[in-house]
């Protein structure tokens, strides 16, 4: 077994005693090589279970979070997503795994082009990218089934929330640019919109023209 199978396979480990017990959640983090979304110099660390830099400043969740988030979102393999913020594509690469389509957005081409690269090396054909302020969401693809914001807003950004569908779940981190930031869940019931407090986090901001 290869270094870096071992330090997957102690990374599902550690997952799954810090809560995460969807098995098919932990399997989708099997089968995505998260060596391929971090720059070169970070590979042999691609299993820590930490956030990792990429270009342009941003950053790749740590694995907990990804996992945290996409359990969050009550996915089946019937749902349409949208997620703001593919930097690396990572977090697209695990959804794609659990949902039928991804809609993602992001605002810096060059993170684009490389994360795009990566779907087509694996395959993941049932993502959908685009080049843009997905503060704004998708509004020609709307309504979605599940929104995922992967950059904090100061704000909780409702405006996404509108392009949820009856039933749907967004969730975002909300809060100041390396303050205290909440992972909000809201859920949509006709026109009421629910919203609680997952979990405290620290996400790069998202920023909007
Ligand atoms: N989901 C990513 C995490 C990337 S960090 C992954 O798995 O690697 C957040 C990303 O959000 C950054 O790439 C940043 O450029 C992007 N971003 C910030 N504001 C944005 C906006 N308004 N529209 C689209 N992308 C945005």
């Amino acid at each position: 077994m290869s270094d870096l199978d071992a330090k997957k396979i102690q990374l599902i480990m550690d997952l799954r005693r810090e809560g995460i017990g969807d098995l098919s959640i932990l399997n989708a983090i099997e089968r995505v090589p998260r060596e391929l979304f971090v720059p070169e110099t970070f590979r042999e660390h691609a299993y820590d279970n930490r956030a990792l830099p990429i270009p342009s400043g941003q950053t790749i969740s740590q694995p907990y979070v990804v996992a945290y988030m996409t359990a969050a979102l009550e996915l089946t393999d019937r749902h349409k997503v949208l997620e703001v913020g593919t930097g690396s594509g990572y977090q697209a690469a695990v959804l794609a795994k659990l949902c039928r389509r991804v809609y993602t957005v992001e605002r810096h081409m060059d993170l684009l082009r490389e994360a795009r690269a990566r779907f087509e090396q694996l395959d993941l054909h049932t993502i959908v990218s685009r080049h843009g302020d997905g503060a704004a969401g998708w509004p020609e693809q709307a309504p979605f089934d599940r929104i995922i914001v992967t950059a904090a807003a100061p704000e909780t950004p409702n405006k996404l929330a509108e392009q949820l569908a009856d039933g749907g779940i967004m969730i975002a981190p909300v809060g100041p640019d390396g303050g205290h930031q909440w992972l909000v869940r809201i859920k949509r019931d006709g026109d009421r919109f629910e919203t609680s407090e997952l979990l405290s986090v620290r996400f790069v901001p998202l920023v909007s023209e």
